[in-house]
């Protein structure tokens, strides 16, 4: 029998208990799965940073975390986390991104604005979107999700760039990494989506001399973290026009403050970090077999470099 510790805000005991057990039931896996075991008698602790665990150091048996959430900018430098930790990577996760990122996009490249909030009576045929190929999309973090939403908008037929840590070759993106690769990433680019982690190499990526190799008139689309973004110079390229548009679903303070300028720009859409989330049935069936693997002396999926930050 393991003891499992599901360690997360409450309302979310609600969603994953049945879900949780009946994944665990699917991998035969004898599980005690509760929110009050002894920290000296759990086995694996299924974990969100909005839940009650803080220190990991009671926990002495405790053979891995598995983490609810994608980012793990809020654990990854807890020191009293000694565990192998396990970050989620989970496919209605990643349909989700895919989907806010994909309408969006679209949303940016058909002009669809103009029409959907001009209503005003006149009859206005004088101009047709262009063509997705036409169209140089930059995505910044190719990972679980960038990846997954790189293809779908390859789909699409828009030419897309990838942009990464480690260098990559995936089939229909023109991969790139390290500084030059940014440089040649962002030179033209239309529409740029970021999907990295919040580390401190991530930190302000998108500043005021990079946003200048862009397009002028370009879309900034950011469901990955707010600080990957350098506010000051984002709203200054908003105002010059080398921005036409920014959609932000992550901010460096959430909820956004009531009066940040984002909320009243024109040229800004704000969304509440909806991007994307974890949904219970699909996510407890990725943890389950992580923890199966584990059980079974295979190494954990998805774990977490300390030393890179995600
Ligand atoms: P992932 O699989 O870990 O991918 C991260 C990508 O970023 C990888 O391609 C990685 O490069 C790249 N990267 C990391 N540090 C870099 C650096 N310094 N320079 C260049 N590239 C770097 O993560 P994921 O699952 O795709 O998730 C990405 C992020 O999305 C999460 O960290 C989270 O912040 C965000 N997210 C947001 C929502 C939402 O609702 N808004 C939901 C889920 C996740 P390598 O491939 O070389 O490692």
């Amino acid at each position: 029998m393991l003891n499992i510790l599901f360690s997360a805000k409450p309302a979310a005991w609600e969603e994953y208990q049945a879900p949780l057990l009946e994944a665990f039931a699917k991998v035969d896996l004898n599980v005690h799965l509760s929110r009050d075991h002894a920290p000296e008698d759990v086995d694996y602790i299924i974990f969100a940073p909005n839940g009650p665990v803080r220190d990991f150091r009671p926990y002495t048996r405790t053979k891995a975390v598995m983490g609810l959430w994608a980012g793990v900018e809020t654990i990854v430098n807890n020191e009293t986390l000694t565990q192998p930790l396990c970050r989620l990577v989970d496919d209605s996760l990643t349909d989700g991104m895919v989907e806010w990122v994909t309408g969006h996009t679209l949303r940016h490249h058909l002009g669809m604005d103009r029409h959907i909030l001009g209503q005003d009576g006149v009859w206005r045929d004088d101009s047709f979107p262009p063509l997705a190929k036409d169209r140089p999309v930059t995505i910044l973090g190719i990972g679980a999700l960038g990846a997954a939403c790189g293809q779908a908008l390859h789909c699409l037929g828009f030419p897309v760039t990838a942009w990464s840590r480690s260098r990559k070759s995936l089939s229909n993106l023109r991969c790139l990494s390290g500084e030059d690769g940014l440089r040649a990433a962002l030179t033209g680019a239309q529409i740029v989506i970021l999907l990295l982690p919040q580390t401190p190499r991530t930190a302000n990526i998108l500043n005021a001399d990079r946003l200048s190799l862009l397009a002028r008139g370009a879309f900034i689309i950011n469901p990955g973290r707010g600080p990957l973004i350098d506010d000051d110079a984002l709203l200054a390229a908003l105002d010059s026009g080398q921005v036409a548009h920014a959609t932000l679903d992550v901010f460096r303070t959430e909820p956004l403050p009531a009066d940040h300028p984002y909320w009243s720009h024109p040229h800004v859409t704000v969304t509440p970090h909806i991007a994307s989330t974890t949904r219970p049935e699909t996510a407890a069936e990725v943890i389950a077999g992580n923890i199966l693997r584990g059980e079974r002396g295979a190494p954990f999926l998805y774990q977490v470099d300390r030393t890179r930050g995600y």
